[in-house]
């Protein structure tokens, strides 16, 4: 390794800082007139990680935990209530919105559900070379051949099999690899993958992930991965983030967190991740109860209606991430006891 690939390794790409995302439920005339408090699903609540250039980082949590509105904030889909994302140096709040859509050629989704995100009434061929009528409109004459290399470079190949072919007329995996070239096409630097394996097949999923884990390589790549899926996770991530309710509990190298975990909730969700050999059997439950309401969460730590080891402080004073080993935070006030 040179020392300028080093250097370009310890970079920061993505900063995101005490990040907020408050969705107003209600506050409209009739509460005014009412004189009632307005009322916010607190979707996101505070959350600050970094992402370094080349790097796979994973957000990991149950449905509600926030981590979909945090990739919409990443990539400027949502406006954040509070906090900053800065990408590549350039604070997204900082840009006007012709300024937002040029930046976002460089931030390009891949969305979960591929039949939802490809329109039935485009071809294969359409729909790959789309952002580029969008974002190069002056190269015209090259977008056949570069819709056509994107296929190849997925797996789909011949790509003049696929060119004329509607969504509903290929494979559900096929149309993943479609949402995969149409993501890449813009030549982006930054990919959110927003469960981009969830609706694949189980047969194909690994597949997909060889094939992620190559373009990354290839295209020198950085993955916001999305995934509720710990075992997809350690599939592929450098470094992870664990969301509960909004808030981040727990972060740090994807070995040292799943030979480690500090928090009571990510050793929960680790005990629960399926062993692939019908001989062994999981006895670890997820702990009892549903994620809380994000309206009126609970108080102190938010984990403590469901974590095992909860004292009596828990309720009261909410614990922040602090890092504990190099490179590996929790939060939560009792950590240091699962240091040995
Ligand atoms: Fe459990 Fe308390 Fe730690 Fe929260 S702070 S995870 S409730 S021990």
């Amino acid at each position: 390794m040179t020392e300028n690939s080093i250097k370009k390794e310890k970079k920061n790409f993505l900063e995101v800082k005490d990040l907020k995302k408050y969705f107003h439920l209600r506050g409209g005339i009739i509460d005014t007139l009412l004189s009632r408090e307005p009322e916010y699903v607190r979707a996101v609540d505070g959350v600050t990680f970094n992402i370094k250039e080349g790097e796979v980082f994973g957000l990991v949590g149950e449905s509600g935990s926030g981590k979909t509105t945090i990739g919409r904030l990443v990539v400027g889909l949502e406006k954040p209530t509070e906090g900053t994302v800065i990408f590549d140096g350039i604070d997204l709040s900082s840009l006007s919105n012709e300024e937002m859509r040029k930046l976002r050629r460089r931030m390009q989704v891949m969305f979960q559900d591929p039949t939802a995100s490809l329109n039935p009434r485009m071809t294969v061929g359409e729909a790959v070379s789309h952002p580029l009528q969008i974002h190069f409109p002056g190269k015209k004459a090259n977008h056949r051949k570069m819709m056509e290399e994107h296929l190849e470079r997925v797996g789909l190949s011949p790509a003049s099999y696929f060119v004329n072919k509607y969504p509903h007329e290929i494979s559900g995996g096929q149309r993943q690899r479609v949402v995969i070239a149409r993501a890449l096409i813009t030549t982006p630097e930054l990919v959110l993958a927003d469960e981009p394996i969830a609706m694949a097949d189980v047969s194909v999923r690994a597949l997909l992930l060889d094939l992620m884990v190559r373009l990354k390589t290839e295209l020198n790549l950085t993955y916001l991965f999305i995934t509720h899926d710990l075992a997809t996770a350690k599939y592929i991530c450098d470094r992870i983030g664990i969301l509960y309710l909004g808030k981040m509990a727990e972060e740090g190298n994807l070995r040292d967190v799943y030979s480690k975990p500090l928090h009571p909730y990510t050793q929960a969700l680790l005990a629960a991740v399926p062993i692939p050999d019908p001989h062994q059997r999981r006895t670890e439950e997820m702990p009892e109860g549903e994620i809380p309401n994000p309206i009126n969460p609970p108080s102190g730590c938010r984990f403590h209606p469901r974590c095992p080891i909860a004292e009596a402080r828990c309720s009261e004073e909410e614990p922040f991430l602090r890092e504990l080993l190099p490179g590996h935070k929790v939060a939560c006030h009792y950590a240091e006891q699962f240091l040995e």
